[in-house]
């Protein structure tokens, strides 16, 4: 697998703190990292490079972190976290994870903590 390069016309500097624009990131498929991020000096035309991802007219953000979610349980106002850790199977709970994941990952979050209770919870249900 070759790098690609993302061309954004502004992207989201966070060590910074600034928009920048008419930026590229050049991407190592194998590891997912950014090797590179640049200002582009050259007009690109109208089409970006083979393989490359052409962002221009969007703003590229890194990806969002959700430090405290509960992907396990669904709303509280639906039915209390006691009654569903309690009533609800681990299938179920791990289908509703998994969507909950997705969306999230469609929503721009690349980083979950699920806070209690988690999977390990679970050991004590009986199977
Ligand atoms: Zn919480």
């Amino acid at each position: 697998m070759a790098p690609y390069t993302v061309h954004t016309s502004v992207l989201f500097d966070p060590k910074k703190k600034q928009w920048l624009e008419d930026m590229s990131l050049t991407v190592d498929p194998v590891t997912g990292c950014i090797t590179r991020y640049y200002r582009r000096t050259e007009d690109l035309g109208a089409s970006v490079p083979e393989g490359d991802v052409d962002l221009r007219g969007k703003y590229v953000l890194p990806g969002f972190v959700d430090a405290h979610t509960h992907i396990f349980l669904h709303s509280y106002a639906e039915r209390a976290s006691l009654n569903q850790k309690r009533d609800e199977s681990p299938t179920e709970r791990i289908i509703r994870a998994v969507n909950h994941c997705r969306t999230a990952l469609l929503s721009g979050f690349t980083t979950y903590r699920s806070a209690p209770p988690s999977l390990s919870s679970w050991t004590a249900f009986p199977y």
